[in-house]
């Protein structure tokens, strides 16, 4: 990963590295392009035995995905010896050309392997980068049997991999966490999922440059947004392979140096209320909890991050985002750095030589110890295969409004009224849904529940089981009798409490505006429990909910309180506690 937050001195070097201007972004296969634009004929590419039930497909990514096909593709990865960007492209086993090419073969084999259904190609894109003008994402495209909504999901990771030095090519930078963790992830489930017929086309995307600035992503989203490709969502996998904590690690994260989780994987995304990126992270957590999770054999922990990467990071997610599509990331609950490599005292592995495979700790000439767990890494690929395989077999997301009567939420469905059923996620204070409710008939639909603020989005079931993915969000007060009988007047602004509360490292702090404002300006003040001022937002207060997100920062505990404050007088006070 790139590291944002940039010293003036690194912006000049990372201006000097790579150039803003990408031109020349083409497909180099033109069916591939024409595919993910839905301009195809899907009986061209029917398999020869149809396997479409979304059940089989679940049990069979479950039983497929193998860590040591991964461990394999790791072991070819780390054999190019460096990935930089700007390294060899002509040499035959060092460099990334050499490593791109690889990959690119792998999706042929695959295909052959799969009755030719998969579309191998390079998304190529001219910028200067290290020196080099000309780059090449690798990607292959799975044709989807129903072109009816041409939307496509991405499952992507980027490539490329550095040392210290951006753009230092001679230095021998395997970039096994970072990223053969995740290439290796994305070419398991091209070889995986191309099985299976899904009714929408998914893509497998391994990007380039993503550590100069994100470049290869960039280049990617520009030529979906240009070509009109409708993007469903991105899953980014960057760091997916690493259980151990180094030294240093960009918070929220590691508890500690040597700490262990093998069990648990964080997913990061932009937004809070009324978040696509979000409602897709809470979707890919619902799938595995629901289909995977009972039959795991090691059962795995999903947590949803309030933040859109850790403090300072940022990753391939990012710029699909920043053109309005829906994108998250995955990345390993324990990480070996924060990166920084300039420090001086930086012990880590992370963007060092260091990251390697492994260590040969008896000198035999063999690895025995392995800084990637492989069969972690295969936990964290079979999250990733059956969300993105519900999400191109699912049903179409339907439209809502929302009421509260007492003690009850009231919905009614707008569009998408005859699928057989219908989920209703319902959440408070946290990211994740605390109740998922599932309910039939309708238009309308009465869920009771508690007094309180409660932020609702809804999904369709289809006669398979399987949920679209969800709405926008709405939110609405439910009040005990007291509060309906008194008839209380609705307050012009609310501030809300925070979530997720009590908070890791950051939260988000809201104010929900229910009629026309006018102020010059307004501030969230956080003090301390002294009354010391820790910090200052300006908050917009437009009509519906506005958000700001605040960054406490790791390993800083305690309970703080936050003040809307609108031109100079405090609106309204709230509490709220940092337990990590
Ligand atoms: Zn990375």
């Amino acid at each position: 990963m790139k590291r944002f937050r940039l010293s003036l001195m690194g912006l000049t070097l990372l201006l000097s590295v790579s150039g803003y201007a990408q031109t020349a972004i083409t497909s180099t296969d033109t069916l591939a392009a024409q595919v993910m634009m839905g301009n195809f004929n899907p009986t061209a590419y029917a398999a020869t035995t149809v396997i479409d039930d979304p059940a089989i497909i679940s049990a069979g990514v479950q039983a497929l995905v193998s860590s040591d096909s991964l461990h394999a593709y790791l072991d070819v990865l780390r054999s190019f010896q460096t990935r930089n960007t700007g390294s060899d492209t002509m040499s035959a086993d060092r460099g990334i050309g050499a490593a791109r090419r690889w990959v690119f073969s792998k999706f042929q084999q695959f295909s052959a392997e799969n009755d030719n259904r998969l579309i191998s190609s390079y998304l190529q894109f001219d910028q200067l980068i290290c020196g080099m003008e000309r780059h090449r994402n690798v990607f292959a495209v799975l044709p989807g049997a129903d072109t009816s909504d041409k939307s496509v999901t991405i499952i992507e990771a980027h490539m490329d991999s550095r040392c210290a030095g951006l753009c230092d090519t001679g230095c021998i930078a395997e970039g096994m966490e970072d990223n053969g963790s995740g290439t290796a992830l994305v070419l398991e489930l091209a070889r995986v999922m191309s099985r299976y017929t899904y009714k929408r086309t998914l893509v497998f995307v391994t990007t380039t440059s993503e550590e100069q600035g994100l470049n290869g992503a960039t280049a990617f989203a520009k030529y979906a947004d240009d070509n009109n490709i409708k993007i469903r969502g991105v899953l980014n996998n960057d760091v997916i392979g690493g259980v151990t904590c180094g030294h240093t690690s960009s918070p929220p994260s590691c508890p500690g140096f040597k700490d262990i989780d093998s069990t648990q994987v964080r997913l990061f995304s932009y937004g809070g209320f009324n978040s696509f990126h979000k409602g897709l992270c809470r979707y890919i957590k619902l799938e595995y909890k629901e289909m995977i999770r009972p039959t795991a054999t090691v059962p795995m922990d999903i947590t949803i991050m309030t933040a859109e990467d850790r403090t300072g990071r940022g990753g391939d997610h990012i710029p699909f985002r920043q053109k309005g599509f829906t994108a998250m990331r995955f990345t390993a609950a324990n990480e070996s750095g924060d990166a920084n490599v300039s420090s001086g005292t930086y012990a880590d592995r992370q963007h060092t030589s260091s990251d390697s495979l492994g260590i040969d700790t008896d000198m035999d000439g063999t690895l025995d110890e392995y800084y990637v767990d492989f069969n972690y890494l295969a936990r964290n690929t079979v999250i990733n295969a059956n969300a993105a395989a519900m999400m191109a077999v699912g049903p179409r997301t339907p439209d809502f409004t929302l009421t509260s009567s007492l003690g009850n939420l009231n919905i009614t469905l707008i569009t998408e009224t005859g699928y057989p059923a219908y989920r209703v996620g319902v959440r408070t204070t946290t990211n994740d849904w605390d109740t998922v409710y599932t309910v039939t008939g309708g238009p309308d639909f009465s869920i009771p529940v508690d007094n309180g603020n409660h932020i609702v989005s809804v999904a369709s079931v289809d006669a398979n089981g399987i949920e679209s993915l969800f709405s926008k969000e709405l939110q609405a007060n439910v009040n005990g009798i007291d509060e309906v009988l008194a008839k209380k007047e609705q307050q012009p602004l609310q501030l809300m409490q925070n979530k997720p509360n009590p908070a890791d490292e950051a939260t988000m702090i809201s104010v929900l505006v229910n009629g026309q404002v006018a102020y010059k300006r307004a501030y969230v003040s956080i003090k301390d429990m002294s009354g010391k001022e820790v910090k200052r937002m300006d908050i917009s207060l437009n009509m519906g909910m506005n958000e700001i997100v605040y960054e406490h920062g790791y390993n800083a505990t305690g309970q703080f309180v936050y003040t809307l404050v609108v031109d100079g007088a405090a609106v309204a006070s709230k509490t709220m506690v940092f337990a990590n």
